[in-house]
């Protein structure tokens, strides 16, 4: 007999849900982190339509290697950490997108002896269950000062008191970039302090690269902090999501780069938790990435298409902060402050409430996608909000 109470959903495909049995013909959805065209709909890049015709029904669908497939991953690396970079003591494993990174790199801090990790308050919820389905206790480090959501900047002292106070041998996961679900990132000298304190510490890293590409538009630019940790001398794991930047959600397409003069041992370990967890990873989106930057001519539409995405997000940035402050009379200048998919708008969870009656949908911590944003449906939006914050 199974017995059981029930168990909570996740919040975010929870609110999906709610979304998606809403009858009003008004509704909009600004909850799920993906990708929306300025007429609503999801996105297939052109670059990857391309890569698609180019593997064809020809492709082999035989088994991977555990650790995936090797030049993948090689292309994968080149693409985290820049053109260039000395990746002599980096060893990578495919991963079931970031999800499946950031699992395989807890299990590994698990059996490295690790007993907690650390994450942003606030962050991305998953982090929080990911660490302790890991067998791990989770705790959070301070980041934003969230007593003033309307000037959303980094509460760096605190965060650095914070790193400060951890015990060698534990974990902290820090965003690369993009951050969710703030939009606020690092500068480079904060970032420079904080590959600092890690190191002096002996924590052990996993930076969660989920957006390369959404926060600057520019994919290089966005592994600005992973090439910190890389001219450190520190071990570090950077794990990496193609869900967002190439726009294969349900391909579940990632991979984990080890950094560590025992790189290798490390990647077995993994091979080893992956073997016993999947098997061996999914063929197909690895393929499409595989296809893509392996060729000079898609790799450009992609970096183009990338840039085109980010770059709407931000004229939608700029479009509801004037007609949220013409509509207010009050500044909402945190909104273009921001960078990445996500905004924190500042609203209460009573406000956010009040826009959910009116079908309009963001997380109770008043996040929203912006790329759920659309010239279509920008009033509606910003009426609602306007009218919640009254
Ligand atoms: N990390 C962060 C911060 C995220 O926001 C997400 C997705 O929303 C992920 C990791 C993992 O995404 P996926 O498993 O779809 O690659």
């Amino acid at each position: 007999m199974f017995s059981l109470p029930p168990t909570p959903e996740d919040p975010v495909f929870a609110l999906n849900r709610l979304f998606t049995s809403d009858p009003s013909p008004l509704k909009i959805s600004c909850g799920i982190g993906a990708y929306r065209d300025n007429s609503g709909n999801p996105t297939v890049l052109s670059c990857v339509k391309k890569a698609k015709e180019i593997i064809g029904a020809e492709s082999q669908n035989e088994y991977l290697p555990i650790a995936g497939d090797a030049e993948f991953l090689r292309l994968s690396r080149e693409l985290c950490f820049g053109d260039g970079s000395d990746l002599s003591n980096v060893e990578s494993i495919q991963s079931l997108s970031g999800t499946g990174g950031l699992y395989l790199s807890l299990k590994l801090l698990k059996k490295l002896g690790c007993k907690k990790v650390y994450a942003s308050n606030p962050t991305w919820g998953n982090h929080k269950s990911l660490t302790l389905n890991a067998g791990l206790e989770y705790s959070t480090y301070t980041y934003l000062d969230l007593s003033n959501l309307k000037t959303p900047e980094i509460d760096f002292k605190n965060l650095i008191q914070d790193l400060e106070g951890m015990q060698k041998g534990e974990g902290v996961i820090l965003q690369a970039c993009g951050h969710n679900p703030t939009g606020v990132d690092p500068s480079e000298g904060e970032w420079e302090e904080i590959v600092e304190v890690c190191g002096r510490k002996g924590l052990y890293v996993i930076l969660d690269n989920a957006y390369q590409g959404f926060a600057s538009g520019s994919p290089s630019s966005d592994s600005l902090s992973i090439r910190k940790f890389l001219s450190s001398s520190l071990d570090f794991l950077v794990c990496c999501s193609y869900a967002k930047n190439f726009g294969l959600y349900g391909q579940r397409v990632g991979a984990v780069h080890v950094v560590s003069s025992e790189s290798k041992n490390v990647v077995d370990a993994m091979k080893q938790i992956a073997r016993a967890t999947y098997s061996n990873p999914p063929k197909y989106g690895s393929d499409i990435v595989k296809t893509v930057l392996g060729s000079s001519e898609l790799r450009e539409d992609w970096i183009s298409e990338v840039g085109e995405m980010s770059s709407r997000i931000k004229s939608m940035r700029l479009a509801i902060r004037e007609k949220l402050e013409e509509k207010t009379g009050t500044s909402w200048k945190h909104v273009t402050d921001q960078i990445g998919m996500f905004s924190y708008t500042g609203l209460s969870k009573e406000q956010v409430m009040k826009c959910r009656e009116e079908s309009v949908y963001m997380l109770d911590s008043g996040r929203i996608s912006v790329a759920g944003v659309n010239e279509g449906n920008l009033e509606r939006i910003c009426e609602v909000i306007g009218k919640a914050v009254e």
